[in-house]
């Protein structure tokens, strides 16, 4: 399959049957220090976006295969700036029954009334906010000139207020970036004015782009006292209850180049003969590890 990922166990949502809008090249108009994805150019739009028909027909098959709990459009970067979300966003709907569909968006283009209006139509939409102030905003997020942070806020508030669907508003919080009590002060305020469902209070937790460091649990913990009235997550890798599944070789090597694993990742999401044929992968050559924050992460080589 091209545009259809996993199931992959999610800190925050569950089971997830990913589809990638940009399976080709990272597309996003952001260039996050924190970035799980290799560096590339920023871009506006999606280039050869993928027909809404291929990306239905992968999704009937996964549909049939696996059991999961939510759809997640994401896009190698960021999925709005995909030429055909609204109509990719009905047709999944008509398809999905039972299953939530959500959507993980930097916000960047949440300023714009089609793109909220689209929005609206999935039953879960996570967007970012990792800081209220603008010199920090350009640091951590890297944006493309045209993206003004006030257009965000703006846009962040409209949506909230005027969607029936669930909102989630996430802050990654880099080390020495975008830690500090007065950030989160500030953040409080506007997260008071959009008043998401929920906050999701994260930190760097796969390899990077950039040369820069996480947040300890207690860390994460400390700052987040300071977002008051609200409901708020601090996404770890604890107690994921996941079901397991088979890959076969394909979809192990797949899976880990858009998301490398940690051990408690293959434990949660392989079952047995999964896990054998990851061991022989390995053992091949065709997987390696790398280190961040003292955890070990196994990714395609
Ligand atoms: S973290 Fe997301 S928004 Fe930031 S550069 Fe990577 S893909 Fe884009």
């Amino acid at each position: 399959m091209k545009y259809i990922f996993g199931p992959l166990a999610s800190r925050r949502f569950g089971m997830s049957l990913g589809i990638d809008l940009s399976p080709d090249e990272k597309s996003c108009n952001f260039d996050c220090i924190y970035c799980e994805l290799v560096r590339a150019t920023k871009i506006e739009k999606i280039a050869n976006p993928p027909k809404v028909d291929a990306v239905i027909a992968e999704l009937k098959e996964a549909m049939c295969k696996f059991d999961f709990d939510v759809i997640t459009i994401t896009a190698n970067g960021e999925p709005t700036l995909y030429h055909y979300l609204d109509e990719l966003i009905d047709a999944i709907n008509e398809i999905k029954g039972e299953k939530k569909l959500l959507i993980l968006s930097n916000a960047s283009t949440i300023e714009r009334q089609d793109v909220r209006d689209s929005l609206s139509k999935l039953d879960i939409v996570k967007l970012s906010l990792d800081s209220v102030n603008e010199q920090t905003f350009k640091k951590i997020d890297r944006p493309m000139k045209s993206i003004e942070l006030k257009n965000i806020i703006d846009g962040l508030i409209k949506y909230s207020q005027n969607c029936s669907n669930e909102l989630v508003l996430e802050v990654l919080v880099v080390k020495g970036i975008n830690d500090k009590v007065e950030e989160f002060t500030l953040l409080n305020r506007v997260i008071n004015q959009i008043n998401p469902a929920r906050v999701d209070i994260s930190t760097i937790d796969r390899p990077p782009a950039y040369d820069v460091e996480a947040l300890t649990y207690e860390e994460l913990y400390t700052l987040s006292k300071e977002i008051k009235n609200q409901t708020v997550f601090i996404a770890t890798r604890k107690n994921i209850d996941a079901k397991k599944e088979s890959f076969n070789e394909d979809d192990i090597l797949k899976t880990l180049s858009k998301r490398p694993f940690t051990k408690a990742d293959i434990e949660d999401v392989f079952d047995a003969k999964t896990k054998e044929r990851f061991n022989s992968l390995f053992a091949f050559g065709k997987i390696e590890i790398v280190k961040v924050g003292n955890i070990d992460f196994f990714r395609t080589v």
